[in-house]
């Protein structure tokens, strides 16, 4: 009698566009597979650059010449990938066929774009290069199937910014994929879902990690590797700092926080089903896999005061003054009322008597300076003076028991003596430390700290 994998005892594996860029990478990732004959299921991103061009022809490119160019550049990159297949047949025609919608979308998209077409656009990407490793790992003698993640990674439809619905997802994983993944390899897309009326929709840009996680959770996942372009979860970025040092393994609480304060590796949401239903995550390079990675778990070895340094820049800084607020109560509510009637959501916060101090939460901003909108200045100006400042970077030291322990604050503030700093968080987490500084002297703050907590 055959016995039967059981959900909860494979691995899903996820790949990023850097990791599927081309041919030898999407080759690496194949190998990385076919090593771990416990992954079963992977979650592949677009290939690297394409899901900017698919945004670009998604926002309407009414210059003609610049649309031939871009579907050309589109075309040419899954070629480039095709062209060196052994039997390129289907993958061929699948791939012209997604180019061809492309091309219509992306002119109906220059007359009038609007959010549902955009992510009928951007979720090409994903549906091309998923066929081409399919195809790749097929060549290379492992039973892989393309599976086509509408099918069960169900969301409302908020397009753009969709929320999985958790439940269905469970359900369809368990009657569709999981099945699936007792006999074969299954290769799926990230970032994409589908609405109830079977409307494709995207979990936001860099979607795939958050996809993967929940992929992982429908299928109750014995881990989620996370392959991309760096080995790991560092002290700092080794860009900013050369001696910053890999971290083997680090809690789930900490890599959150170096999620949510900037460190670029995984998207913020990544933990979050993870963490549910405490699946530990690997982050490793697929280009570079000798080279291990991070394991972030509920349970780990080592709980160090200071683990790591994290950046995070474009902070929009938002002080409101009121002579009113002075032993007042309420001043804060109405504010916090007025953020929320404008679903402004608050990041870091500080107060005294008569002011308080904020920074935007920047997660709809892709990275940039989130703004004040102009109607939520009006109406916090009924109440108090308002005052804005851009160019901010928050440096974020992230650790253990920070909030518990004795001694260490001379240390850092002493290293930070030089620089000016425009607002202190701490005592909330016992995580975390933060300090908003201007961003010309952020890296420099970075190099210092690394040097005084982390190189000694
Ligand atoms: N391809 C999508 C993007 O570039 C999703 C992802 O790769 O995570 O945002
Ligand atoms: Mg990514």
């Amino acid at each position: 009698m055959s016995t039967f994998n059981v959900a909860g005892s494979f691995n899903v594996a996820k790949f990023g566009g850097t990791s599927v860029a081309n041919f030898e990478a999407m080759s690496r990732c194949a190998a990385i597979i076919e090593n771990n004959p416990n992954t079963k299921l992977v979650v592949s991103s677009a290939c690297s650059g394409v899901t900017n061009l698919l945004v670009e022809l998604a926002n309407g490119v009414q210059d003609t010449n610049r649309r031939k160019t871009v579907l050309s550049e589109l075309a040419q990159i899954h070629h480039s990938i095709l062209d060196q297949l052994a039997d390129p047949v289907e993958a061929e025609k699948q791939v012209h066929s997604i180019l061809d919608n492309v091309a219509s979308a992306a002119e109906a998209a220059s007359f009038q774009s609007s959010k549902k077409l955009t992510d009928h656009l951007v979720a090409c990407g994903e549906l091309m290069s998923t066929f081409l490793l399919t195809q790749i790992m097929r060549e290379r003698g492992i039973e892989a199937v393309r599976f086509d993640i509408r099918d069960v990674l169900r969301t409302d439809n908020n397009h753009g910014k969709a929320e999985p619905q958790l439940e269905e997802i469970a359900s369809l994983a368990k009657e569709k994929l999981i099945p699936l993944c007792q006999s074969h390899v299954v290769i799926t897309q990230g970032f994409i879902g589908s609405d109830l009326e079977g409307n494709t929709t995207t979990l936001g840009r860099g979607g795939s990690d958050y996809s993967a996680a929940l992929i992982a959770e429908s299928v109750q996942a014995s881990g989620l590797e996370i392959w991309t372009d760096v080995p790991g979860i560092y002290t700092t970025d080794p860009r900013i700092a050369p001696n910053a040092s890999p971290i083997p393994e680090i809690s789930f609480s900490e890599a959150s926080e170096m999620a949510n304060f900037g460190a670029k590796i995984l998207h913020p949401s990544t933990l979050v089903p993870a963490l549910r239903h405490d699946i530990p995550v690997f982050v490793g390079s697929s280009k570079e896999p000798e080279k291990g990675g991070t394991w972030i778990r509920h349970q780990v070895e080592s709980s160090p005061l200071f683990r790591a340094l994290a950046l995070r820049c474009n902070q929009t800084m938002v002080t409101l003054r009121s002579a009113n607020m002075f032993h007042a109560y309420g001043f804060l509510a109405k504010v916090f009322e007025i953020l929320a009637k404008h679903k402004i959501s608050v990041d870091l916060i500080t107060t005294s008597e008569i002011s308080v101090s904020l920074t935007l939460d920047q997660t709809d901003t892709a990275g940039g300076a989130p703004e004040l909108p102009q109607a939520v200045r009006e109406e916090l100006e009924q109440l108090c003076t308002v005052e804005v400042e851009h160019n901010l970077c928050l440096v974020a030291l992230i650790g253990n028991n920070m909030s518990e322990s004795k001694g260490y604050a001379k240390q850092v503030f002493s290293t930070l003596e030089d620089f000016n700093l425009r607002m202190i968080c701490y005592g909330a987490s016992p995580h975390n430390l933060c300090f908003l500084l201007h961003e010309s002297v952020s890296r420099s703050a970075i190099q210092k700290l690394h040097k005084e907590l982390f190189e000694s």
